[in-house]
């Protein structure tokens, strides 16, 4: 066993000691070699030492996540004291559902849930699920949100269900993230039967064309658009659909935590008064995969809504982890949240922000001053470039991952193609910034004959 997690280990170092020089997306050969784990299930064991060696030897067909120059998607790398703690957690091998099993991780929770209702500024009484990602973040939120604005109508729907229930407005912004429609069709209320409230062209939610409320309602704001990162006006929106009796969720997969810096904290005006929040802490406060938050202003409704039993009062005196989340059995996710929030404490989570938004508007000005059309507002930490046409744009971000010094891709925003660039890792320095500019601009140049 030790010598087997010993090479485990070593090979985990191995890769992680040069992941920041590697090619940063998968090549085309590493892919083609994975044609080689395509044989059908073995007859009998193999040894453990080998079948790590074997997995091993494919880890070029990974994308180097943790390299500091990876761009894509606003996926975060993972903190140094978040990937220790998952590995103990792993060895641990505990069922966070259940207090009694494991009185430690349930610990964890209820003491990451104070740091991060106090980091992002929410309501001291917010309670939490521990869930995988801000799909069911959004998920589980929406379904507290359900129990709410159908019980003030009369209705159980956990015990009736949606059937026959009294129908639920939902309004969302022009632009919300495409899985908040996923998340809205699990939760009952269909993808597509949402009053959609046009937006600017950074994608805000345009408080004039607000419509007006009737009726149990759900409105859901967004702080952090994905391409723009650009926020819902809350502090206009929220007053007026509480007045209105609604409930108001808001999907900040990542943008919640510019609550977390004293410098991006205006972003986040007005947010504190919503009823529920969804986020990731695999994004911005770069803990392993999986790892997201669905937080609800109101614990006993996320209890309510969440609990195994109907019966509302605690089974014993501890908060019971399963109370809060669509799973009973699941991995100890709050552990490496914990690890994460007391290894960075509260300066280096505002620090991990500030320097992350810092770089964007670096990338932004390097591609301004060659000439290039920045496209959104840099708000946050994301950044929209335009090379020529949307053929050259493609092809030079193709020619930008077949380098591998960094690695961003593709969008649509607003039918203009363009580069994204989402900055979330603990790792990306300014240095990195100057040199994805200075590879960027060689191919970029190159491409469009410029040079
Ligand atoms: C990433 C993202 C999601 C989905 O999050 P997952 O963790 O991938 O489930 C939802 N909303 C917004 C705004 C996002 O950026």
């Amino acid at each position: 066993m030790r010598d087997l997690m010993n090479d485990a280990a070593m090979r985990a170092m191995t890769y992680l000691a040069g992941v920041d020089e590697r090619h940063v997306g998968p090549t085309d050969a590493a892919i083609a070699r994975l044609s080689a784990l395509e044989y059908s299930l073995p007859d009998g064991p193999t040894d453990p030492q080998a079948v790590i060696a074997e997995l091993d030897d494919h880890a070029d067909a990974l994308t180097a996540v943790g390299n500091p120059r990876f761009f894509g998607f606003v996926i975060g790398a993972t903190l140094p004291a978040a990937l220790a703690a998952s590995w103990l957690a792993n060895a641990w091998d505990q069922n966070a559902g259940l207090y009694t099993i494991s009185p430690l991780t349930a610990t964890l929770e209820v003491v990451a849930l104070r740091w991060l209702v106090d980091a992002l500024g929410l309501p001291s009484e917010t309670g939490a699920g521990f869930v995988t990602g801000a799909t069911m973040a959004n998920f589980t939120a929406l379904c507290a949100a359900r129990h709410a604005v159908l019980e003030r109508a009369g209705w159980d729907v956990e015990r009736d269900g949606m059937f026959g229930a009294p129908a639920v407005t939902v309004i969302v912004g022009a632009e919300a993230h495409p899985t908040l429609f996923k998340s809205l069709g699990l939760a009952g209320f269909g993808r597509g039967r949402v009053v959609r409230v046009p937006v600017d062209n950074q994608g805000r939610m345009r408080a004039d064309a607000f419509p007006d409320i009737t009726g149990p309602t759900i409105v859901c704001l967004q702080a952090g658009n994905v391409n723009t990162g650009a926020f819902d006006p809350a502090a206009q929106i929220i007053p007026r659909a509480h007045a209105a009796g609604a409930w108001v969720h808001v999907d900040g997969a990542f943008g919640l935590w510019a609550a977390a810096s004293p410098k991006y904290r205006h972003l986040m005006a007005g947010y504190a008064e919503g009823d529920s929040w969804a986020t990731d802490a695999h994004k911005y406060l770069n803990t392993p995969y999986d790892s997201g938050l669905a937080f609800v202003r109101d614990a006993a409704t996320l209890r309510a809504a969440m609990a195994i039993t109907a019966a509302y009062l605690p089974t014993s005196e501890h908060r019971e982890p399963s109370d809060f989340t669509p799973e009973l059995s699941r991995r100890a996710r709050g552990v490496e949240v914990w690890a994460a929030l007391r290894s960075l404490g509260r300066s280096g989570i505002a620090e991990l922000v500030d320097r992350t938004c810092q770089c964007a508007q670096q990338f932004a000005e390097g591609m301004r001053h060659a000439g290039f059309a920045v496209i959104n507002e840099v708000v946050l930490n994301q950044v929209l470039v335009q090379f020529g046409t949307p053929e050259q744009t493609r092809a030079i971000i193709a020619a930008i991952q077949a380098d591998g010094t960094l690695w961003a891709g593709p969008t649509i925003w607003q039918g203009q193609t363009a580069m994204r660039i989402s900055i979330s890792s603990w790792k990306t320095t300014a240095a990195d910034i100057d040199r994805a500019i200075a590879v960027t601009l060689r191919i970029a140049q190159t491409q469009m004959g410029t040079a």
